[in-house]
This record gives C-alpha cells, sequence and structure tokens, in this order.
C-alpha cells in the first residue's frame, strides 16, 4: 500500500507537538502532525504553568525530568530562550495528614536528587511576605522548581520538531481514523483528504475519545474542568521572583506573575464533561462559569488562614479548561489494542505542561520499538479493560480522581 507518511500525530497542543519532538530527534521518518485549530491554542495555552520536580508516583520524576531537559535542547536547537522562570516552590503543612504528604516528597526529592530543605517560619516569610505564616507548621522548599509560559513550551516542541524535518499543519481537522481489520491504515481530514502512514497517534487531548468511538474503544480518562483566579497586578506584593506553593490543607496552590498572584483551588466536587458536548474552539465552550462563585465561596475560606486578605484581594480573571482524568490519575500513554499502529497519548491527569517532554519521549520509544525509559506498564491504555468514556458513571469516576486535588 502507498505510504505517505510514517506517523501521523492527531493534535498539536503539548503531547502532540512533544511527541513529534521526541520522534523527530530520533529520525523517525516523515512524521506529519495535524491541528484542528492553531498549534497550542486549545488546553496547552491555559495551565498555570507549574513545572513541580518531586512527585511520589513512580516515574513521574523521571518523566519531569525529562521536560526540563527538553527545554535545554530546544533552547539550543532554536537559540532563542523558551523563557523558564526558576522561582522555586515551597510545600506548605498544617495538618498531621499533610505533613505525611510532606515527608512523602522530602523522601522522593532526596531519593532523585531534587535540592530540597526545611524552613523557619522567618525564611518563609522572606521568601513569601504575603503569607500568614503563623498557620504553617511545616514548609519544604525546592529552590530549582520552575514555572513556563505553556503556549511558549509547546510552540518550542512544535517548532523544534518542524527544524527536524517533521511537518506541521494548522487548522487541519481530522474526520476519522480509517482501520483495516486491526490495523490502523490512515486518517481522514474534514475535506475528503486522506493521509496514509502505518502509525497514527492519537494526542487530540479532551477530543481524543471523539476519534476513538467509531473504532469501538475507549481511552480510559475524561475531560475535568480545572481553573485557577488571578488578583489585579497593581497590588505591589507578588514579584515574579516568589516561589510558587502548594498548599495541600487549602486544596490550593499560588503562582507569583506580573504583579499579580495567581490562585488555584480545588473543589470536593469536581465537574466532568461528557465529549460529546465539547465545541471545536474551547473559547466557545461553556465550562459554567456561572459555578465560579460557588467554588470561591467553598475554597476560598480554606486558603484564608494563609492569605487573610482573600475576600478583598479583588480578582481581575478566572481562568478555565479542561483536563483530561484517568481513575487512578496516571498518564495514558501506549498502543492502543487491538489495533496495530495506532497509539495514544493522553490523560494528561493535569500535568502535562510538568510531564509532557517525558509522556513524548516514552510515546515515540514505544512507536519505535526503543527500550523503555520508565516501565510503560503503569500506563498502558486498556490497563482498565474496556470502558464507555461516554457514560456518566465513568465520567463520575475520572472526576473523582481530581476531587480533591491536593498536590501542585
Ligand atoms: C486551568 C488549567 C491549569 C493547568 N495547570 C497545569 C500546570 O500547572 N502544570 C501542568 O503540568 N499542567 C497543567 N495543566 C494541564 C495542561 O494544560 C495539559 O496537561 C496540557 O495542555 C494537555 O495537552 P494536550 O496536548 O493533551 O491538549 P490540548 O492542548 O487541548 O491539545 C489537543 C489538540 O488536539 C486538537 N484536536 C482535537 N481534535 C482534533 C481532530 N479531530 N483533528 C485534529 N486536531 C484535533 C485540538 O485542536 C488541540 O489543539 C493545566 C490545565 C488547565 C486547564
Amino acid at each position: 500500500m502507498k505510504q505517505d507518511y510514517d506517523v501521523i500525530i492527531i493534535g498539536g497542543g503539548l503531547l502532540g507537538c512533544a511527541t513529534a519532538y521526541q520522534l523527530a530527534k530520533r529520525k523517525a521518518g516523515k512524521v506529519l502532525l495535524l491541528d484542528a485549530n492553531e498549534i497550542a491554542s486549545q488546553a496547552s495555552s491555559r495551565a498555570a504553568c507549574l513545572l513541580t520536580r518531586a512527585r511520589t508516583k513512580p516515574a513521574l520524576m523521571e518523566m519531569v525530568q525529562e521536560t526540563y531537559d527538553c527545554i535545554d535542547e530546544i533552547e539550543h536547537l532554536l537559540g532563542e530562550s523558551l523563557e523558564l522562570q526558576q522561582c522555586g516552590s515551597v510545600t506548605i503543612s498544617s495538618s498531621d495528614a499533610s505533613l505525611k504528604e510532606l515527608e512523602a516528597l522530602e523522601e522522593a526529592a532526596v531519593r532523585f536528587g531534587i535540592p530540597n530543605e526545611r524552613i523557619d517560619r522567618r525564611r518563609l516569610k522572606e521568601l513569601l511576605p504575603w503569607m500568614e505564616v503563623s498557620a504553617v507548621e511545616e514548609a519544604l522548599y525546592m529552590p530549582t522548581d520552575a514555572f513556563i509560559d505553556c503556549a511558549l513550551l509547546c510552540s518550542g516542541y512544535a517548532r523544534a520538531a518542524r527544524s527536524l524535518g517533521a511537518e506541521l499543519r494548522s487548522n487541519t481537522k481530522v474526520k476519522a481514523i480509517v482501520a483495516v481489520g486491526d490495523k490502523a491504515t490512515e486518517v481522514e481530514l474534514a475535506d475528503g483528504e486522506k493521509v496514509l502512514a502505518p502509525v497514527v497517534v492519537n494526542a487530540a487531548g479532551s477530543w481524543a475519545n471523539l476519534l476513538m468511538r467509531p473504532l469501538g474503544v475507549g481511552l480510559p480518562f475524561t475531560p475535568v474542568r480545572s481553573h485557577f483566579w488571578i488578583t489585579g497586578t497593581n497590588l505591589g506584593r507578588f514579584p515574579a521572583n516568589h516561589p510558587f506553593t502548594v498548599i495541600p490543607d487549602a486544596r490550593a496552590f499560588t503562582r507569583s506573575d506580573v504583579g499579580a498572584l495567581i490562585i488555584g483551588l480545588r473543589e470536593s466536587e469536581c465537574q466532568a464533561f461528557n465529549p460529546d458536548t465539547l465545541t471545536d474552539k474551547l473559547e466557545d465552550f461553556d465550562f459554567n462559569k456561572a459555578a465560579e462563585w460557588k467554588v470561591l465561596d467553598e475554597c476560598a475560606p480554606l486558603l484564608q488562614r494563609y492569605l487573610p486578605d482573600i475576600e478583598t484581594l479583588g480578582i481581575a480573571h478566572y481562568m478555565a479548561g479542561p483536563s483530561c482524568y484517568v481513575p487512578d490519575a496516571k498518564f495514558i500513554i501506549g498502543q492502543v489494542r487491538p489495533y496495530d499502529g495506532l497509539y495514544a497519548v493522553a490523560g494528561c491527569c493535569g500535568g502535562g505542561v510538568a510531564a509532557g517532554g517525558g509522556m513524548g519521549r516514552l510515546a515515540a520509544e514505544l512507536i519505535l520499538r526503543e527500550e523503555p525509559f520508565v516501565d510503560p506498564a503503569g500506563f498502558a491504555p486498556d490497563r482498565f479493560g474496556a470502558v464507555d468514556p461516554f457514560s456518566v458513571e465513568f465520567q463520575k469516576r475520572c472526576a473523582d480522581a481530581r476531587s480533591n486535588k491536593k498536590g501542585g
């Protein structure tokens, strides 16, 4: 059969672009990436952009480290800065439960060689003058944690992939993945054009299951709402060099940026979205903005003990977007059985900025049958057996994995 490309990637967000970069770097042949919108324009332009290094889940620290390595490589390759901001992070504990989590994180950081130190209230106040430190029992400072503009990182992966020979087409929607028997053979575009390749990678983010349904398989995730609030920039209290914070007892994180404070709050019952209801562009999607104040009512009081004037700070912006959650809160990377040649890189679980480089690397290694740098078993798309991501019950399982999230 005629073959137009060696690999077709559907989706030009962080996961698709990182996969394209990792494949192009490994000289995987002719790689084509297709996106229905502009590259980096969907979930990957809405993140809080935290690159938290220390993690307690298996393989995650290796994946995040791979992202940091990619940033260095891409800056070198493109000869430009991706503007990584190494501001550090502080994880805060005010209870026995969160102290256990802090200790586990500290142990993981030590094991992986991530610089970390416990700091006292005086040092905490120096680092974060806005914080009411009397509410804090323990604080763990990790000076090498950073954040990065997620759209700039995504376009960095894309441009690096292109400079290594990959072809990128934006505003090109895939209508269907075509399989003959149990082999994925081509994709059909919205204008009817057919493009052939022996490997097709579904990295279509929140929309990925819409492409899987006609093939009779479901990827085990659902889009759930993630969001944060941004104060005005005129307060003079939040310079960009402050460490970001993770405050599990308040189910919150904060990050200073251009004079404002970004405040992430996680509600106890997270909202899931049926993929059928998604619009082609997130700009047209209603994330239930009306519920914004309900979430603030529930969550802001938890943060108030650390940020006493939260009620009067003045919120200038609200940002909502989809994160794709899996019941075990682990990514989906690998071959989609029973289809030979069909792969998925999906289910970011709110970590695609931090772990995208590693997710793309694992996908590329599996596609090229190289030795994987982390154990892929925990990320297998079929690890839950057959699932129906369009069912309310399954969406609830996924949303439960996000509800009450405490980490960074
Ligand atoms: C509010 C918020 C805060 C977040 N904060 C963080 C954070 O601090 N740290 C972190 O690591 N992560 C964070 N995330 C998660 C991060 O944004 C995601 O993990 C990441 O953007 C996922 O990338 P993606 O490529 O899967 O999705 P997307 O960026 O949505 O890309 C999918 C692409 O597929 C395209 N597509 C869909 N269907 C088709 C089709 N049929 N044909 C062609 N193209 C198609 C879409 O146009 C889209 O561009 C946050 C997310 C949100 C919403």
